[in-house]
């Protein structure tokens, strides 16, 4: 028997309890035992940074990996539930710098780097604790204990493996350029880097326009213009437009004239004309800059869009200018070291920041009369995407893998797989299409040592595995805890080429090649034997008991069936094992990828901690809950950005209510009749219509989520079962509500038949508000039910009967245009009414009855509305797309009724056909009728009232005020009672007695001289 529910379902309590109940009855073990040996479908987790707490940007991915795991589960597939953790790099570092006040590079390398590794592996212990107690929470299934962490030894050999193989390609080379550089973390930054989100930002910097004397044409000179004050003093040359009008001012400054079309000049000549010219630099007095021999030189990249059309031209401090350097043999000038100040060859400028000198040098270059003008630049400026430091250019020796030979297999894999949404395959596309070199050497400390070993010969050794290293080692193998800095650094090897000592670089690895190698390192790819809890070496030794594969389990598993990650991922995880799986395999490493866009906060900001609009997934488990907080992820349509928070988790909270509600009135029904279900006859149509039509409804909901689910598509798995939960609730229940009462249980059968299915296919939605309702209202029924919901496999879906999912569709329609009448008209909805008149639902005929008691009026005729005004109006959302520049019109000639009915809803207009949902209608009746009109249908309510139709709107209140009482005084439905009313009202109780006490249970009813109605329970 079903047990009583309270008024609405207290979300966080009941989670924990079924957090139990699954660990009591070991529930995700019996499902991972249930589909052993099934079909398999292989999801590879892409890892999570393990330096943080569970933070609500991550529940959503997680959300939906567990939601398309659990259905997969049902659906009876064989999985592996592996988690991953990110271990290294600049994420994991910049917490134990902060942790430790250390701020720059020196200070780590004082503090010691082996005590440095140990407290970088202590933040990933904890935090990675942390998001498996989260994950938990937010009830995601997977096998826990069992991750993989990527600064595992193995993981790390098997990235190696890989750059051994590349280099053999002839890929891997050494690259000298101007790059991107963060001078707080000392460290280029890769284009991939570069993408992230949030890395452009708008600032101000200092605009000035300089003034550059030539050399051999007295008192004329040169305007430059810059944003980065700091790169003058590396100056060495000024770029023209060959082919462009350049004019000398009268005051002898040379520009270009179409920057100043207005102004007066006294000599013009194109740009070829001036290159050669010497002119002096701006701070030869400063540094090396002395040496320099300053000239113009031709550049077809000069853009007349900003600044002056002569460009000042830094090559150790932009990309564009390092390359033309090459071009031209100019020298290259590195004004700043790693940390982004002045070199003390820089005279006075020695030791300040690229920031800090900028006042200074503007100062400097208005003394001497070079300063033409100074001001403030806002624009999009990048910054470290780790620390928020603004970014300079900086001369560089990169480890780079060169992609020109791999591009064209790159992109023909990218053909294979498919993307939802389908735009972000384009996305995929246009990135291995533009993107340059992978700049994968970082200048840091806890992160994937590159075994790259130079030799004074010129060789340049490239170890491939752990035992090659013990192999070729020198000395220092005793010291070797981990395949890290600093005890690999004391790891010499016998360069293979002369038999000389070999020290391998001091750079680490980017960490993308830690994650990209995941779907090789993980699952075994070319491992001879299976090695239990092989992962767990070097770092991840004790955190997990993840074992190292062979071959064969890795040709089973890859690659991925499926992945998902938000979009960013594109150029980082995706790209990133994408890109060694050609390299190694030549295909894709997964079949279908979902991404998704950003999470914001409600109101549509981005989520910082420091303007307190962060959430932590700690606080959401414990004010909302975490199904609601999974059904807010799974709403979202994948190709908008997720606007997450408190207001939107109370509507759904709100909108969760009729799903409780409907099962606590079964539940409370079936409690009075004892009522014990038939979990075999579940999918079975029922006899009666309404009942036939719950079965076809409910086989309908099966259908639409599991197109839903094998289309990646949450946000239809929502939508399908709020429409379902609709009808249940507001037609099903309603349309039965006598049937209920009497006990019928046909009816309960029926009702709790759907909400079962119902049930079945959210669960991997909401898996523990499922399993709540499914241990009250199947765990005891006949026919032995499975204990979970989650072990019940997914349902048929039977047949689903459309023509009758049609015909009460359009009573459906016609009952809610019927209220809108109604509305519209101002009659109260208990007020019976003599007449309504419905065109166009040809279907719903057969269901007058029905009608007339939904809106409460005495006939239903089926026929021609007469209105007396017809207004036209294009639906935008329908129409706009389809019509373009053309619906300006159409929607004037709508407004000026020049237009034709056709049948079926449709209008013909300006020559285009419009459909019946590509218009709005509105129809005013006739005096005495209100009229409602959508898509094709048209309903006319007759308004007028007599005595008698006012009588018997007088008995609905008084039924309705006297059940309200029932309910307020805390009445069982079973209960009798005895009523009074008014004597105003005697009326109702000479005419309707009989009516009125069945409908409120009364076993008396009297009228007498009291102000208002009275009950009493018998
Ligand atoms: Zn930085
Ligand atoms: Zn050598």
């Amino acid at each position: 028997m079903f047990a009583a529910l309270p008024d609405k379902p207290d979300h966080p309590a009941l989670e924990l309890e079924i957090l139990e109940l699954w660990e009591r009855e070991r529930t995700f073990d019996r499902l991972r035992e249930q589909n052993r040996g099934g079909p398999k479908f292989s999801f590879v987790d892409g890892p999570v940074t393990a330096n943080k707490k569970l933070a609500v940007h991550t529940a959503w991915g997680r959300t939906l990996k567990d939601v398309f795991q659990r259905y997969k589960a049902l659906r009876g597939y064989e999985q592996r539930y592996q988690n991953g953790f990110d271990c290294q790099g600049l994420w994991i570092e910049v917490g134990v710098e902060r942790q430790l006040g250390l701020n720059s590079k020196r200070e780590i390398e004082e503090f010691g780097l082996a005590e440095f590794a140990r407290r970088c592996r202590e933040v990933v212990v904890e935090s990675s604790a942390d998001i498996t107690r989260g994950s938990q929470r937010l009830g995601q299934w997977m096998d826990w204990g069992n991750d993989y962490f990527t600064f595992s030894d193995t993981n790390i050999e098997y990235v190696w493996r890989l750059l051994k193989r590349v280099h053999g390609q002839g890929w891997l080379y050494m690259g000298h350029r101007s790059t991107e550089w963060c001078p707080r973390c000392g460290t280029s930054l890769s284009q991939h880097e570069l993408s992230q989100s949030g890395v452009y930002q708008d600032r101000a910097d200092p605009s000035l326009f300089v003034r550059l004397p030539l050399l051999d044409r007295p008192r004329e000179s040169l305007v430059i213009w810059t944003t980065t004050p700091w790169t003058l003093p590396a100056n060495v040359a000024a770029a023209v437009k060959p082919d462009a009008e350049y004019g000398r001012r009268e005051n002898g400054e040379w520009v270009a004239v179409e920057r100043y079309p207005d102004e007066q000049l006294a000599e013009r000549r194109r740009g070829e004309a001036l290159v050669g010219w010497r002119y002096a630099g701006p701070f030869d007095g400063v540094g090396p800059g002395a040496g320099v021999d300053h000239r113009v030189v031709p550049w077809d990249e000069v853009t007349l869009d900003q600044g002056t059309g002569i460009v000042h031209i830094a090559p150790g401090c932009g990309g564009g200018d390092f390359e033309l350097s090459r071009v031209h043999g100019l020298d290259v000038l590195t004004p700043v070291d790693e940390a982004g100040r002045f070199y003390d060859d820089y005279g006075w400028l020695h030791g300040l920041s690229t920031v800090e000198s900028a006042d200074q040098i503007i100062g400097n270059l208005a003394e001497r009369g070079l300063l033409v003008e100074s001001g403030l630049y806002e624009h999009a400026y990048p910054h470290c995407w780790r620390c928020d430091t603004p970014l300079i250019f900086r001369l560089s020796d990169d480890w780079f893998i060169s992609v020109e030979e791999l591009r064209p297999q790159l992109l023909e894999a990218n053909q294979d797989v498919e993307w939802t949404p389908a735009y972000m395959g384009k996305r995929m596309d246009d990135w291995l299409n533009n993107m340059g070199d992978w700049n994968i050497s970082r200048r840091r400390y806890y992160g994937l040592p590159l075994p790259f070993y130079p030799c004074s010969c010129g060789h340049l050794n490239v170890i491939g595995s752990k035992a090659e290293l013990e192999q070729r080692a020198v000395r220092g193998l005793e010291q070797l805890e981990e395949l890290r800095r600093p005890w690999i650094d004391e790891v010499p090897i016998t360069c293979a080429e002369c038999g000389a000592e070999a020290q391998r670089v001091v750079e680490v690895g980017d960490v993308w090649l830690d994650a990209g190698i995941v779907p090789f390192s993980t699952l075994g790819w070319q491992n001879p034997e299976y090695v239990p809890q092989g992962y767990a070496t070097g770092a991840a030794e004790g955190l997990t008991t993840a074992d190292l594969p062979d071959h064969a389990y890795w040709e089973h598993w890859f690659p991925a069936d499926w992945v998902s990650e938000m979009r960013e991922q594109i150029r980082l995880w995706f790209y990133s094992q994408h890109f060694m799986s050609v390299v190694l395999t030549g295909q894709a490493p997964y079949r279908k990828v979902l991404g998704y866009e950003k999470m914001l906060d409600e109101t549509g900001r981005e989520m910082h901690g420091s303007w307190g609009n962060m959430i932590e997934a700690a606080e959401a488990f414990e004010r909302m809950g975490a199904d609601v907080m999974r059904w807010q992820f799974c709403a979202q349509p994948p190709n908008q950005n997720l606007l997450f928070g408190f207001g939107p988790a109370r509507e759904i909270q709100r909108k969760l209510l009729t799903l409780w509600n409907s099962v606590r009135f079964l539940a409370d029904y079936g409690r009075i009749v004892r009522f014990t279900p038939h979990w075999g006859a579940v999918g079975e149509a029922g006899e009666r219509p309404l009942d036939a039509w719950l079965a076809a409804r409910t086989a309908r909901l099966v259908e639409e989520a599991t197109a839903a689910y094998e289309a990646y598509l949450t946000v239809n798995v929502i939508r399908a079962f709020e429409e379902f939960l609709d009808d249940v609730s507001n037609w099903y229940i309603r349309r039965s509500r006598r049937r209920f009462w009497d006990g019928d249980p046909t009816a309960l059968q029926a009702l709790w038949a759907a909400l079962v299915q119902g049930l079945r296919v959210v669960a991997p939605v909401m898996p523990f508000l499922t399993e709540h309702l499914w241990q009250l209202l199947v765990r005891g029924a006949d026919g032995g039910p499975p204990d979970s919901v989650h072990l019940a496999g997914w349902p048929d879906a039977g047949r689903a009967d459309l023509a009758l999912l049609d015909e009460i569709a359009d009573v459906r329609r016609v009952v809610a245009l019927g209220h809108q009448a109604r509305q519209a008209s101002g009659l109260r909805v208990r007020q019976p009414l003599r007449r309504l008149v419905v065109e166009g639902a040809p279907l719903a005929a057969a269901h007058a009855d029905e009608l007339r008691e939904e809106l409460r009026v005495k006939e239903i005729e089926l026929g021609h509305v007469e209105a007396t005004e017809l207004r036209v109006k294009p639906h935008l959302p329908a129409l706009g797309p389809r019509l373009g520049k053309e619906l300006r019109a159409v929607g004037a000639a709508l407004a000026a009724g020049e237009f034709e009915q056709l049948d079926g809803g449709r209008f013909r207009v300006l020559g285009h056909e419009l459909g019946a949902d590509e218009v709005l209608v509105e129809r005013s009746g006739k005096e005495g009728w209100a009229v409602a009109s959508e898509e094709g249908v048209t309903v006319a309510l007759d308004t007028r009232l007599d005595s008698e139709l006012e009588l018997e709107g007088r008995v609905y209140d008084l039924i309705h005020t006297l059940n309200s009482m029932r309910k307020e005084q805390g009445l069982e439905l079973t209960d009798r009672i005895a009523v009074t009313v008014p004597a105003a009202d005697a009326d109702l109780v000479e005419r309707h007695a009989e009516w009125i006490k069945a409908e409120v249970l009364a076993v008396s009813l009297d009228a007498d001289g009291i102000e208002a109605p009275q009950i009493a329970k018998i």
